[in-house]
């Protein structure tokens, strides 16, 4: 059990948090936000949001501010991005997802964003933390490259802790030994996180592995491993995309993917319901949970994982 954390740990008389996005029920069903590394143009956006609502993605993502590397690489729009975002928004009516790397920023990305991404490399700046805390919007924390379970929900712990109570994990990879993939990309932390705490846990194989033909199978295995969603980088031309080239994934396999992870869903619900007879007891428990009691009444939205499904059909 992870210390000192409050508002964040799980309890045994706690469900699970659904994050409510735009009536989208983050934690309840399963989620795919899908779109490009950065937002390039006006086109190259509103033709990726059509094709992967088209596909049954339930969000869109797309970096106008890109913390880069080099600073002389693209860093993005700026404005000009979060507008274009804004149009691709009314075109197919998909909630936007899109990163903020400034506390001088959270106000007006958040007039934009329905969902606001704090990147890997920003995971423990703390007044950026207590700034989105502060916005009350959804925020989408991700794994800091370097970070502990334990550090990372204490940073989630950071945006509760201000009384925003809708913050949404996503694990991206950390960086081992190993070089031959950008990232070593943990789904231990899958069930970790559902262990440890309420919060809903995503995964983004585009990031965590950084080579494309990785991403398909890295995507099934979260979805088996309980993750409540994934977030994967979609281009209409990856070989002309500003960045992240070769790990952008184009149309036709991201749709493929989908189908395969209706499928793997639907498996997977069969396969829970068999449980519930074969299992000892004709009933199957998840794993025991415990935590202190956090003085917070607003966490009281849950509902618990297994049997999600994507809700809809794709039109
Ligand atoms: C991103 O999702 O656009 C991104 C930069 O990812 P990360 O912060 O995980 O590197
Ligand atoms: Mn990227």
């Amino acid at each position: 059990m992870i210390k000192n954390l409050k508002l964040a740990a799980s309890r045994p008389d706690l469900r699970r948090s659904v994050v409510d996005v735009n009536g989208i029920k983050v934690g309840q069903e399963f989620v795919v936000i899908a779109g490009p590394c950065s937002v390039e143009t006006e086109m190259q956006t509103i033709k990726t949001a059509i094709a992967v609502k088209k596909a049954g993605a339930k969000m869109l993502r797309g970096g106008a501010f890109k913390p880069r590397t080099s600073p002389y690489a693209f860093q993005g729009l700026g404005l000009k991005g979060l507008k274009i975002l804004d149009k691709a928004k009314k075109e197919t009516g998909l909630p936007i997802v899109t990163e903020v790397v400034d506390t001088r920023d959270v106000s007006w990305v958040g007039e934009y964003a329905d969902v606001l991404q704090i990147g890997a490399r920003n995971m423990q700046n703390f007044s950026l933390l207590r700034e989105v805390g502060k916005s009350g919007k959804p925020i989408f924390l991700k794994r800091g490259m370097y970070s502990t379970l334990e550090e990372w929900l204490n940073c989630a712990e950071y945006i509760l802790a201000e009384g925003n109570p809708n913050v949404i994990l996503c694990e991206r990879g950390i960086r081992t030994f190993e070089t031959y993939t950008r990232n070593t990309l943990d789904l231990s932390m899958i069930p970790a996180v559902h262990t440890e705490s309420h919060l809903p846990v995503f995964v983004d194989p585009s990031h965590g592995t950084g080579i494309l033909s990785m991403i398909e199978p890295m995507s099934l295995a979260a979805c088996i491993a309980g993750a409540d969603g994934l977030e994967i980088e979609v281009h209409t031309d990856p070989a002309s995309a500003l960045s992240d080239k070769e790990q952008q994934m184009p149309i036709p396999l991201f749709e493929v993917l989908m189908e395969k992870l209706r499928r793997t869903l639907a498996f997977m619900e069969e396969l829970n319901a068999q449980a519930q007879a074969f299992a000892p007891e004709g009933k199957v428990q998840g794993p025991e949970i415990s935590g202190e009691a956090p003085n917070h009444e607003d966490l009281t939205t849950k509902s618990t994982h297994p049997g999600k499904t994507f809700t809809d059909a794709v039109d």
